[in-house]
């Protein structure tokens, strides 16, 4: 497949720059194929249709939100589908896509240098090459240690799992959390450092709620999916990068055993201090940990040794430790601030520290004066939220229309599953910067719903519902006006009043 996806159109300025070079300039570039790419891309065609776009990306399938549904104010669902760039040239004329990855920006002279030899000139860039996984430190290069990311993760993950008989999960997010969810027929060892499970999303009560799932039999899915798919033998081809990370029904995509039983062992407070071949582990003397759900002892090509001193052996180890921005093909020579993680600080124009470039999704970390209740966390919802508004800063820096905070990082909100339960995150769900000083109300209901609200003086800060709850809309309410509800005490909560009618 040939590099370049579409010829730029006619418009496009080219600069000759010597006898044999030309240089495309764009108004805008948006380097990055993943949601806040291509939703910056979208937007800036929204603003500016006159305005020639080109959308940079190293992967060959891009990432475009679709079915859009409001759940409150500050809060959609939404799916995202992969799309072959064409479906985004159509539905934008004036925007073009190239399949190319940056390997060089001279912020000076407004120049990106990509993998094909191109060269191109902006006005306006932003960055939104994504996150890549952060892999445990003690795999070094070990193939026996997968992580899941992008499709081709993926596809090596499937191959993996083809004669897999137990696998050791590392990580307490939210892509593990799925995974020992999705993951039947082979037996799963989930290894975390917090005390409780899926820590980063919910309360020790909540790990309780989901903990009778870790061995229950799954539910068969009922219905088939019924977004478009696409399949492309690799996810970036030649590209030295990776693809985007994957969309909301990347579990459907493991094609687990038929077996839908679970058989899950929870390591709580421990991490990997090595990992052992079979003759390491003979030749240390090292004694080797059986499970409940194992018959007589095994022969495994791998082995992991915790922090509590434990040695298991399994026949791959997935790493989902969290991911670190995508900054290091964009920084040689150039002036920008990145926060300690390595995402690039932004301000609340979504700018860098380098003038004229953007940035938005998992790559950049906020460095404005946040709300109180709104944090980042490196989600769908926010790549979208960010991309959108960051095409809108983009666009009102060369027209001079003033431009305003969008109102969505006024609050934290999030939508999605966890062990087949609806999950909505609201706020400072977590008791996030409160130092403990919060109370909680809770409705719990075994196996059915788990209502939390975090309270401050009778004042709600945030709100975690599991199950079919429908308070989403009252609670980001609720939240927002900051409205005093000492009066109802514990009464928020009781079953028997429908707050939902009260408060609207
Ligand atoms: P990405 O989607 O990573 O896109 C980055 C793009 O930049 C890619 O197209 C890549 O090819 C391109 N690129 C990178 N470098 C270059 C370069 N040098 N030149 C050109 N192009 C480049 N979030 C949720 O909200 N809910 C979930 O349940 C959830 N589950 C997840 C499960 C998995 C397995 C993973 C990996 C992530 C999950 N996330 C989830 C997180 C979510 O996917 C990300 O926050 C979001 O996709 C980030 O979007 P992005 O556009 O910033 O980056």
């Amino acid at each position: 497949m040939s590099s370049s996806l579409h010829e730029p159109k006619s418009q496009v300025k080219k600069q000759k720059i010597s006898n044999v070079e030309e240089m495309k300039e764009y108004t805008y570039i948006v380097v990055g194929g993943g949601i806040a790419g291509v939703t910056c891309a979208e937007h800036l065609y929204i603003l500016d249709p006159e305005a020639q776009t080109l959308l940079l990306t190293a992967s060959y399938l891009i990432k475009t939100v679709t079915n859009v549904l409001p759940l409150t104010k500050t809060l959609d669902a939404f799916d995202v589908e992969e799309q072959p760039p064409e479906d985004l040239a159509s539905r934008c004329p004036s925007v073009t896509v190239e399949r190319d990855a940056v390997v060089q920006l001279d912020a000076k002279n407004k120049v990106i240098h990509t993998n094909s030899g191109n060269k191109f000139k902006y006005e306006k860039l932003c960055i939104c090459s994504g996150a890549k996984p952060k892999v445990i430190p003690a795999a070094g290069n070990n193939p026996y240690v997968l992580w899941i990311r992008d499709t081709e993760s993926v596809s090596q993950f499937q191959a993996r799992m083809m004669n897999a008989k137990r696998i050791i999960i590392v990580g307490n997010g939210g892509i593990a959390t799925e995974m020992v969810y999705e993951v039947t027929g082979v037996e799963v060892i989930w290894v975390i450092k917090d005390k409780y499970m899926t820590a980063n999303f919910i309360d020790p009560g909540a790990a309780e709620f989901f903990r009778p799932e870790l061995c229950k039999e799954k539910g068969k899915k009922v219905l088939p999916l019924k977004r478009r798919k696409y399949t492309v033998d690799k996810a970036s081809g030649d590209l030295p990068v990776m693809g985007g990370a994957l969309g909301p029904d990347w579990h459907e995509k493991l094609e687990l055993k038929g077996d839908s039983t679970h058989r899950v062992i929870l390591e709580t407070e421990v991490e990997v201090s090595c990992i052992l071949s079979p003759e390491e582990v003979k030749k240390l003397g090292k004694t080797v940990s059986t499970t409940r759900f194992e018959e007589g002892s095994a022969e495994w090509p791998v082995y992991v040794e915790l922090t509590n001193d434990k040695v298991y052996g399994c026949s791959f180890i997935v790493s989902a430790t969290g991911v670190i921005p995508n900054s290091k093909d964009f920084l040689a020579g150039n002036n920008f601030s990145l926060s300690l993680e390595g995402g690039f600080l932004v301000d609340d124009k979504m700018q860098t520290t380098e003038s004229d470039i953007y940035a938005a999704g998992d790559v950049c970390t906020p460095n404005w004066e946040i709300s109180r209740h709104w944090f980042q966390m490196r989600l769908w919802t926010q790549a979208r939220q960010m991309g959108s508004y960051a095409a809108k800063c983009m666009w009102s820096s060369i027209s001079g229309e003033e431009m305003y905070m969008d109102f969505c990082f006024e609050l934290f909100c999030h939508a999605t599953k966890f062990f087949g339960k609806k999950v909505i995150l609201l706020g400072l769900f977590n008791g996030q910067g409160l130092e403990s000083k919060y109370d909680i109300l809770l409705r719990y209901s075994e196996g059915v719903e788990y209502i939390k609200c975090v309270m401050v003086e009778g004042r709600m800060q945030g709100a975690l519902l599991i199950g079919e709850t429908d308070l989403e809309e009252t609670f980001e309410n609720l939240i927002l006006n900051q409205m005093d509800l000492s009066e109802f005490g514990e009464d928020l909560l009781n079953p028997d009043i429908d707050i939902e009618d009260y408060f609207d």
